[in-house]
């Protein structure tokens, strides 16, 4: 059998930089764990238009195609703001979700003891929290139509259009019901049923899937609801899936429970390829954070746990990703802190490369 192939794409600012230290995790994993990944490596972003003037060539795309999973580190950078909109960096990455029709996005939001007091909310609301939001990312507002701004009598009219069909909404409550299947087995389904025929149409859609799916208990929230509910009880919920826009706002403020933008991975999902595995992308929440770049002070743990998400969705390798989750929650346990994370007096942030050493370290304990 032929190792798993992953392509790499560090992309700009502190990409490179964060990449730099799963590298050391997915060395790691090759000689202790005999796992070994065919890795291979591109452009993206603005480092992609700096070398060939597109912020994705098509023999990047079609790598990402053909590769089991896709892990990007991020793009962007005040560099590229005077760049035609149509070669952006953010058009990379856009591209790669497009063509990939990655229609389901994971943002897990979870909460590090050594953390709880990062949060806004209080230690024991979010102390032990572990969701996950399942967020519809390719239909919805963001692409119906009609869409634009007309002309109408004396004003002008912005107008954008909720559009869901019954496969898009059957395609991302199954990838979120398999995905309870793997967790708490709970699921809450949030949309304005109250108010919007699409709600009505998801919830029925829902339901229906949920037939299949018989040991997941099913609930439904109105999305207001849902969002009072993330933030006075967040542990009521197992997995949440929602629409596009609602995902959208529902998964910032859901992964802001617990505290730094350096600490939260993604994945987004597609169908399943030959090899039954789904089209993945994998990437930190975060930007390329141009304030730090270059400085060592960028915390790699969002891209080092976006790789653990990569072991677990598309390697079949959970008991392994809860081997780097573990490492990362003793090396916080253990007091390192990237700057982003300090908080307490007395503590020295350590450098970006320390913090990927320190989880390396943490992996060999484990065994
Ligand atoms: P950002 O996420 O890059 O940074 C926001 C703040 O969080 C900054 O102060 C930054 O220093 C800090 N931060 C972010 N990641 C960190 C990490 N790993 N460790 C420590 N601190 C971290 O968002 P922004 O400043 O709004 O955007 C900067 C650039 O990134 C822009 O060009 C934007 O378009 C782009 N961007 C890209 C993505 C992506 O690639 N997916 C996402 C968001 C923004």
């Amino acid at each position: 059998m032929p190792n798993p192939s992953l392509l790499i794409l560090p992309g700009d600012g502190i990409g490179p930089e964060v990449m730099a230290e799963v590298r050391k995790v997915i060395d790691w994993y090759g000689a202790k764990r005999d796992l070994a990944f065919d890795v291979s490596e591109d452009l993206v972003g603005g480092a992609a238009y700096d070398a060939h003037g597109t912020p994705l060539t098509d023999a990047t795309m079609a790598k990402a195609q053909e590769a089991d999973a896709v892990l990007l580190g991020a793009v962007g950078g005040p560099k590229y703001d005077v760049l035609d909109f149509s070669v952006k960096p953010e058009r990379g990455l856009l591209r790669l979700r497009k063509e990939m029709d990655l229609f389901a996005n994971l943002r897990p939001a979870q909460c590090f003891d050594a953390l709880a007091d990062f949060s806004s909310l209080k230690k024991d609301v979010v102390a032990g929290l572990d969701i996950m939001i399942v967020r519809e990312l390719t239909s919805g507002i963001y692409f119906g139509e009609p869409r634009g701004i007309i002309e109408e009598g004396n004003e002008r009219v912005g107008i954008n259009t909720q559009r869901y069909t019954e496969s898009e909404i059957d395609r991302v409550a199954r990838s979120a019901f398999e995905l309870a299947m793997r967790r708490g087995k709970k699921l809450c389904s949030m949309e304005k049923a109250n108010v919007m025929e699409s709600g009505v149409l998801w919830r029925e859609v829902v339901t229906e899937v949920g037939k299949d799916y018989p040991e997941v208990e099913l609930s439904h929230m109105y999305a207001d609801a849902g969002a009072m509910q993330l933030c006075r009880w967040p542990k009521q919920f197992d997995v949440i899936v929602t629409d596009n826009l609602f995902g959208d706002l529902l998964s910032d403020a859901a992964a802001m429970l617990t505290g730094s933008l350096g600490m939260l991975p993604s994945a987004s999902l597609g169908k399943p390829m030959a090899n039954g595995r789904p089209k993945a992308l994998y990437e930190p929440v975060h930007g390329s954070a141009p304030d730090i770049a270059g400085q060592g002070k960028a915390n790699p743990i969002a891209c080092i746990l976006s790789f653990a998400m990569a072991l677990r969705y598309s390697f079949d390798c959970g008991d392994e990703a809860t081997r780097l989750e573990d490492a990362v929650e003793k090396v916080l346990a253990d007091g390192f802190r990237t700057a982003d994370l300090l908080g307490e007096e007395g503590v020295d942030p350590v450098s970006t490369s320390q913090m990927g050493d320190a989880v390396v370290a943490a992996l060999d304990a484990s065994l």
